[in-house]
C-alpha cells in the first residue's frame, strides 16, 4: 500500500515538474494546482503546495518574490527577474546583467559570488507602453 502511495506520488511530482519547465510565465502555486490539476483533477491542493515546497528545498525550483505571491521558476540557472507591479507578470530577464561589473567579476568589496536573486519591480512594456523606449 505504502509503496503504491509512494509511487503514484512520484508521478505527480514529475507531473508538476514537468509543467514547471514547459512554462516561462513563472506560475504563482494557485496557478500551479489550476493547471496541473487539468491534467490530474483528482490531485489535492495540499499535493500540489507539498510538493512545491519540496522543490524548493532541495533547490530544483526557484522562487520569486513578486507582487504579493511567490512565483516558481523550474529554471535554476542565474538570471534576474522583472517583477511587474501593475499586472503582477513575471519575466526572465537573461543577458541584460552579465556584464554589470559585479557579476562579470563574481565578486563584490565584501566577498566572491556564488549566485545571485535579483528582481527588478516596474512597469512591463504592456503596462506602460510609453516607457518602453525611455532611457
Ligand atoms: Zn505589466
Ligand atoms: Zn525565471
Amino acid at each position: 500500500m505504502v509503496k503504491i502511495k509512494k509511487e503514484r506520488m512520484t508521478a505527480q511530482k514529475s507531473f508538476i515538474f514537468g509543467y514547471l519547465k514547459s512554462v516561462k510565465t513563472h506560475p504563482s502555486a494557485g496557478i500551479v494546482y489550476k493547471e496541473v490539476r487539468k491534467k490530474l483533477p483528482n490531485i489535492s491542493q495540499g499535493t500540489v503546495y507539498r510538493v512545491l515546497n519540496n522543490f524548493k528545498e532541495k533547490g530544483q525550483v526557484q522562487v520569486i518574490d513578486a507582487k504579493d505571491t511567490a512565483r516558481f521558476d523550474a529554471d535554476v540557472s542565474n538570471h534576474a527577474h522583472f517583477i511587474c507591479e501593475e499586472c503582477g507578470n513575471v519575466f526572465d530577464v537573461m543577458n541584460e546583467c552579465v556584464n554589470c561589473g559585479v557579476l562579470k567579476k563574481k565578486k563584490t568589496k565584501v566577498g566572491f559570488i556564488n549566485y545571485y536573486k535579483i528582481n527588478f519591480y516596474g512597469e512591463c512594456k504592456c503596462c506602460r507602453p510609453a516607457s518602453a523606449g525611455r532611457k
